[in-house]
């Protein structure tokens, strides 16, 4: 006797949205996170930066899943210890607070579940991408026709820039190939030659000057020896905004150089390239626009939530030169290009959608505010702590600020960088503590937009006093 087929069920128990009326489930779901969220955001004065160490709930499934009620209560415990970056003392890092906006396009990124791979897996999102990708490159000043792709992270931009750079120069088997950058430049960099399966020596490094600037004539005398040793260049990484000092490398001159060697010219401006968007800051960033490619990071400054960053090229097809294997499961593109034929990623999300929603929210006087805000904020604090005797400041062009105490050794530095930190946590004030040239500092990052000046001043006190107190 033949079996009969299971009948299929009638009541779909599986958590999806049901494709005929509206999900109830789901609907109360997105409104209980959602009130959720907003408390969080809305409490956050009322919560240290740092919070402490919180219990986790269960990780592991249990063999019967659990109702709405139950995973919102668990999600609540993940919200209470984590960091918390609306609180106007979260000075730290370059982790600025979430735009409105970018919260609800990640939502809605979420729930289209889309994929940039390919694009019949997102019509519209790979168009989006494609134009907003270049609108922002030309907006940053790289020419007409300029371009790029999304990455999950500067450091993913930075590795895909140097796989370029190579292959744009013939050098995919040329094991002695080297970089140059200056001595402050990002440690993504070791990164990427590590993956890329070159030697650490491949990175040469160019001394700064006193403001964490490259040095030009190092960096030609560098160059011009290589040259007299037959050693290829891969390509000189500038920095517009390094992480500690916040400093800017004198673009300009290095492009031209840069010209002249017949040398690919990557700008990681992860942290400064977002001022190009305003002809008021543009300055700050001077010469972006003459690089080969540029790192942007638009989750550092402006608030898009992470991750957000962009590699922007003045030669798109570029990226599909050093890229393109084929796809020989998807239709073939009928826009431009795939996705996945443009970056190292495969699969990825509509990260576009939180970038192009929360720019449109900002509009350009938004996201002037916000620049303006992050240098008052930095010229402020400046300001106050330049009045503050042995304390050493390091300041860039942009929204960063480092400072240590002359005249200590470095143990000492470091336990005063320690106890520092611990005093300004009590006080609800966060900053970072880089090891940089060999001696703690701390660091002030100037984005967040709720940092007010009865903060710098709470700030600058506790700073002035601890700096008093040394011996
Ligand atoms: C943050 C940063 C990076 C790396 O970006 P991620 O998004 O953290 O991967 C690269 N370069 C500079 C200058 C940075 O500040």
């Amino acid at each position: 006797m033949a079996v009969a087929p299971p009948a299929p069920r009638a009541t779909p128990a599986l958590p999806f949205a049901g494709p005929d009326q509206l999900d109830p489930r789901l609907e109360e779901l997105l409104a209980g996170a959602s009130a959720q969220l907003s408390h969080w955001l809305a409490t956050a004065g009322q919560r240290p930066p740092l919070p402490q160490l919180a219990v986790l709930p269960e990780v592991h499934p249990q063999s019967t899943g659990l109702d709405q009620q139950r995973l919102l209560a668990d999600l609540q415990l993940v919200m209470d210890g984590a960091y918390n970056p609306n609180h106007p003392g979260a000075l730290a890092h370059l982790d600025p607070p979430p735009l409105l906006a970018s919260i609800a396009a990640e939502l809605v990124c979420a729930g289209l579940n889309n994929n940039l791979l390919a694009e019949e897996l997102s019509p519209s999102l790979s168009r989006l991408e494609r134009s907003l990708c270049t609108w922002l490159a030309e907006a940053i000043g790289l020419p007409q026709g300029s371009g790029g792709v999304p990455a999950s992270g500067g450091s993913l931009s930075n590795l895909m820039a140097l796989v370029t750079a190579r292959v744009s120069r013939g050098l995919q088997q040329c094991g002695d190939a080297v970089l140059l950058a200056s001595a402050d430049a990002h440690v993504s960099l070791s990164k990427a030659l590590m993956v890329m399966g070159l030697p650490p020596q491949a990175l040469v490094s160019v001394p700064v000057d006193g403001e964490g600037r490259l040095q030009l004539p190092q960096l030609e005398a560098q160059l011009t020896r290589l040259q007299q040793q037959g050693r290829p260049v891969l390509a000189v990484v500038a920095t517009a905004g390094t992480t500690v000092c916040g400093a800017v490398d004198p673009l300009v001159p290095i492009a031209a150089l840069c010209r002249s060697h017949g040398v690919w010219l990557h700008v990681d401006g992860a942290i400064g390239a977002v001022y190009a968007l305003d002809p008021h800051h543009a300055a700050r960033v001077e010469g972006l626009g003459l690089a080969d490619s540029v790192t942007v990071n638009p989750q550092k400054l402006l608030g898009i939530t992470k991750t957000s960053s962009l590699l922007l090229l003045a030669d798109p097809a570029q990226l599909q030169a050093a890229f393109a294997t084929g796809l020989p499961y998807m239709e073939a593109s009928w826009g431009g290009g795939h996705g996945g034929e443009c970056g190292i990623q495969g699969t990825r999300p509509a990260e576009v959608l939180k970038l192009w929603l929360g720019l449109r929210q900002l509009g350009l006087e938004g996201i002037k505010a916000i620049l303006d805000g992050a240098i008052e904020r930095h010229c402020a604090l400046l300001q106050r702590l330049a009045a503050v005797p042995r304390l050493h400041l390091r300041r860039g062009a942009l929204h960063l600020l480092a400072m240590t105490p002359e005249g200590l050794s470095a143990e000492q530095a470091e336990s005063w960088s320690l106890h520092t930190r611990q005093q300004l946590l009590e006080s609800q004030l966060m900053l970072s503590r880089p090891l940089y040239q060999g001696r703690h500092h701390l660091k002030a990052v100037l984005g967040n937009p709720h940092t007010r000046e009865t903060h710098l001043q709470q700030l600058a006190a506790i700073l002035a006093s601890s700096v008093a107190a040394l011996p």
